[in-house]
């Protein structure tokens, strides 16, 4: 998606560029070329990006180094706390006034950080509140990544509930329609996934990225080599509602999608997740439940896909809201009678506003 023209960039950062890159910004700020590998072992390795802790760095240089390849990109807003502390979730101010979140759930086995890649969406779909606000821009690399090395300094430093410990999962679940900023999020994906210092050192395999199902986009991150796992919200199984809750479905059918869907688990042997937020009385039907199965059993089941239920926040009164559980109940179990794995996604961080765009909305 392009950028408008004259709109001012987020500050260039050594998590927008590769180890080449760094060296070459650094030596046309006529500083020494070769701290950039310290730099960025600070940042990946040591999660730091505050000049005072690079005591390896000559004390006369340090600012200065720091300014030109770790300036500042996120600033906390505010940050609310649920689980016992277990879930913490922050909201970021941009460079320019615009504002992110991201949500930072810790497990027994594992600890997963969910982040913005755009600030507000263009995809519009009616039961979503970042939706409703229209896209303000596409986040730059290091902006999407900056969240993630948040998100594993506050683990190792035992800021979380639980004691020190590794952040492991990122999904690209947050504010933003992933792959309409697919550059910026293939970048962010690779600095994930480098290792480190290049890069934080995760591993593909704990990295997800969403879509509402922006076909040609799918199709390039099959071709990518990036071996992620690719979460598609369907929320319907049928164009008729899907044209309504997911408007993209007027350009690309369902059946278009789930085929790119399935030929992306095809090729990099990864299971795709089909998300699915139950609304009551709108997508949550048995005969949906039944159709949702037929359409994705009709590209085998050989265990390509697997569903993802999410519980709606119970909204009293609004249009969009939790379904009643016996109807969940009964979703689950047709899906599982035709052979789809089916999980219903845990509720963390719902008293605090869990569901995607509520919490930037709020501050506006
Ligand atoms: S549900 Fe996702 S894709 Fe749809 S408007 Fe909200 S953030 Fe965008």
């Amino acid at each position: 998606m392009e950028e408008p023209r004259g709109r001012k960039k987020p500050p260039r950062h050594l998590a927008d560029l590769d180890e080449a890159g760094r060296k070459e910004l650094l030596e046309a700020s006529g500083l020494p070329g070769f701290r950039a590998k310290q730099l960025s072992v600070h940042y990946f390795t040591r999660l730091t990006s505050d000049p005072a802790e690079m005591t390896d760095l000559p004390a006369s240089q340090r600012e200065e180094l720091a300014a030109t390849l770790l300036p500042p990109l996120l600033t906390p807003v505010r940050t609310l706390e649920a689980d016992k502390g277990t879930t913490r979730k922050t909201l970021w101010r941009l460079f320019d006034n615009a504002l992110v979140e991201s949500v930072l759930m810790r497990y027994p086995d594992r600890a997963t950080i969910c982040v913005s890649s755009q600030a507000g969406c263009g995809m519009a779909c009616p039961f979503c509140a970042t939706g409703q606000g229209g896209l303000q821009r596409n986040m730059s690399t290091a902006e999407i990544v900056d969240q993630v090395v948040d998100g594993a300094r506050a683990m190792a430093r035992g800021e979380v509930a639980g004691g020190p410990g590794r952040l492991s999962n990122v999904v690209f679940m947050g504010m933003g329609e992933p792959l309409a900023n697919y550059k910026a999020v293939i970048g962010a994906v690779r600095r994930l996934t480098d290792p480190s210092p290049a890069g934080l050192g995760l591993s593909a395999r704990g990295v997800t990225v969403s879509t509402v199902g922006l076909v040609p986009r799918i199709r390039q991150l099959t071709e990518e080599g990036v071996p992620v796992t690719l979460a598609l919200s369907l929320h319907a199984p049928d164009d008729e509602l899907r044209n309504e809750l997911v408007p993209i479905n007027t350009r690309f059918s369902v059946a278009e999608t789930v085929e790119a869907a399935w030929q992306y688990a095809a090729t990099t042997k990864r299971r795709v997740s089909i998300e699915y937020a139950m609304m009551r009385g709108i997508n949550d039907q048995a005969w949906r439940a039944d159709l949702l199965g037929d359409v994705l059993r009709s590209y085998g089941d050989w265990g390509w896909v697997h569903v993802n239920l999410i519980p709606l926040n119970p909204t009293p009164g609004s249009k969009w809201t939790a379904s009643d559980p016996a109807d969940e109940r009964e979703f689950v179990r047709r899906l599982e009678a035709k052979g789809i794995p089916t999980t219903v996604r845990d509720t963390r961080g719902r008293e605090i506003d869990g569901a995607c765009g509520q919490l930037a909305a709020a501050e506006d």
